[in-house]
C-alpha cells in the first residue's frame, strides 16, 4: 500500500492552556473534530524536546541533554576565554551586548575553524566558557546526529523517502520577533516550494516561544500572539496540503507550554566564590542551576549555598533517572538543582533579554504540558486510544504512517 505524506508541524510553546475558542479558534475546532491529547515533555528546554521528538527516546538513552555540555578544557570556544576581562564589566546589559557582538563576529569564524555548524556564546561567563561546548556539532536533521539512534530523517534517509523542513526561525534577526503572520507567509512560501513527494515534511513555528518570554503570558498582547499564532497555522497547514495533497496527514505538535514569572532569581553570587571555574562549575539556565565540583570542600559549601537559596530542590538520581536524564557520564551535571514554577533565574547562561514567562519546570505541572493533534485517517487511527502521549510517543507513531516499521535500526527499538 502507498503511504501518505505526512505533516510534522511543531508548534514552540503552545501550552494545552492555550487553546481556547476565544484565543485560538482554528486549533479549538480542530480539538473539537479530531483527536487533540495532552502531551507530556521531557525536562529540559526546547532543543532536547526535539532531539526526543525526532528520535521516540529519553535523553538519557541519546546522550543529549542541555544544548551545551561541559567537558574540562576542551571546548573550541577556548580562545574566548582570553577575552575574560569583559566578565568584569559592571553593567551586565553591556557584558550581554558584547557577547552577542562576539557571537555574530567572531563565533562563526572559530565555527568554520573547528567543524561545527555554530558556535553560539550566549551568556557564558568567559573566564569559564574553555569548559563548555555545543553538545552537538551538527544540525538534528543532518545525518546521524545522534550517532546510533536514529531521527526520524534518519529512517527517512534509510528508507530513500525525501523529507523537508521549513523553519520560521531562519529569517534573520528582523523577523525572530516578528507576529505569526508576518513569518506565516514566508513559511508557507517556503511550503510551496519543497518537492511535492516528500513524504515528510517538517514544519517548525518559534513566535509563541518567543513572544511568550517577551510579554509574559498574561499580558493582553500574548492574546493577540495566540491568535495571529493560530491563523498562521492555519495558512500553513492550508499551503502543506496544496503542495503535498489533500491525502496530507497532519499532526501539529508543541514541546511544552508556558509558566509566568512571578519572580527572578539572581544566582550570580555562585559565580563569585573562591574556587569558580577551578574546584567547582555552575551552568545557569532558567529553571535550573547545574553543579560540577572538583573537590570535595567545594562540593559541600556551594551545594550548601544552593540549598539554602530555597527556590527549589535537588533532584535525586532516582528522580533524574524517572525523568530520563539520568546519564552515565557528568557531562550534563554532578548535581541539578530544579527551580519551583513561578521563579526564573536571570542573569542565566541563555537570556539575553528578561523572559517574562519560563518553561523547563518538572514536567508534572500542568502548565508545561504540550499537545498533539491528529488529522488524517491513519494518526487519528493510530491515536484513537491514546488519553495522553509523552513526546517520545510521536516518533514511533510517524515511523507507522510512513511505513518504516521494519527499520533495520530494530536493535535500538525501546523494549
Ligand atoms: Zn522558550
Amino acid at each position: 500500500m502507498k503511504t501518505k505524506p505526512v505533516l510534522l508541524f511543531l508548534v514552540d510553546a503552545l501550552g494545552i492552556d492555550f487553546i481556547n475558542h476565544q484565543n485560538m479558534p482554528y486549533l479549538s475546532d480542530l480539538a473539537k473534530n479530531h483527536a487533540l491529547k495532552p502531551m507530556t515533555p521531557v525536562l529540559g528546554y526546547s532543543d532536547v524536546q526535539r532531539a526526543s521528538l525526532f528520535t521516540g527516546r529519553y535523553p538519557q538513552d541519546i546522550g543529549y541533554w542541555t544544548d551545551f555540555r561541559m567537558i574540562p578544557n576542551s571546548s573550541p570556544l577556548k580562545p574566548f576565554s582570553r577575552l575574560s576581562f569583559l566578565d568584569y564589566i559592571p553593567s551586565d546589559f553591556i557584558r550581554r551586548v558584547i557577547k552577542y557582538f562576539l557571537a555574530k563576529t567572531l563565533s562563526p569564524i572559530q565555527a568554520r575553524m573547528t567543524g561545527y555548524d555554530e558556535l553560539p556564546l550566549y551568556n557564558i561567563p568567559l573566564r569559564v566558557i574553555q569548559h563548555f561546548q555545543p553538545s552537538l556539532k551538527k544540525s538534528m536533521f543532518d545525518k546521524e546526529p545522534f550517532q546510533s539512534i536514529p531521527t526520524i530523517f534518519d529512517l527517512c534517509r534509510q528508507h530513500e523517502q525525501e523529507f523537508a523542513v521549513v523553519r520560521s526561525d531562519v529569517f534573520g534577526l528582523r523577523h525572530m520577533f516578528s507576529k505569526a503572520s508576518s513569518v506565516a507567509k514566508l513559511v508557507s512560501k517556503e511550503v510551496l516550494k519543497v518537492n511535492p513527494n516528500v513524504k515528510l515534511l517538517y514544519v517548525y513555528l518559534h513566535t509563541i516561544d518567543m513572544l511568550g518570554h517577551r510579554y509574559g503570558i498574561r499580558s493582553n498582547k500574548f492574546k493577540d500572539v495566540l491568535l495571529d499564532a493560530d491563523q498562521a497555522i492555519k495558512t500553513i497547514v492550508e499551503a502543506a496540503r496544496e503542495r503535498l495533497g489533500q491525502s496530507l496527514e497532519v499532526a501539529i505538535v508543541s514541546d511544552h507550554g508556558m509558566n509566568h514569572t512571578q519572580e527572578f532569581i539572581d544566582y550570580t553570587y555562585l559565580l563569585k566564590q573562591p574556587g569558580f571555574g577551578k574546584d567547582y562549575i555552575v551552568a545557569l539556565d532558567s529553571t535550573m542551576v547545574r553543579l560540577w565540583y572538583f573537590t570535595e570542600s567545594a562540593k559541600h559549601r556551594i551545594h550548601s549555598l544552593v540549598e539554602e537559596s530555597q527556590h527549589g530542590t535537588f533532584l535525586t538520581p532516582k528522580e533524574l533517572s524517572q525523568l530520563g536524564v539520568h546519564f552515565t557520564n557528568s557531562d550534563y551535571y554532578q548535581e541539578v538543582y530544579l527551580l519551583r514554577p513561578g521563579l526564573s533565574i536571570f542573569p542565566n547562561y541563555h537570556s539575553y533579554l528578561k523572559p517574562l514567562a519560563m518553561h523547563a519546570y518538572h514536567p508534572k505541572f500542568k502548565d508545561q504540558t504540550a499537545v498533539a493533534f491528529f488529522i488524517g485517517p491513519e494518526l487519528e487511527r493510530l491515536t484513537e486510544r491514546a488519553q495522553k502521549l509523552n513526546i517520545i510517543d510521536i516518533m514511533p507513531i510517524l515511523k507507522k504512517v510512513l511505513g518504516f516499521n521494519k527499520s533495520t535500526y530494530a536493535n535500538h527499538q525501546q523494549s
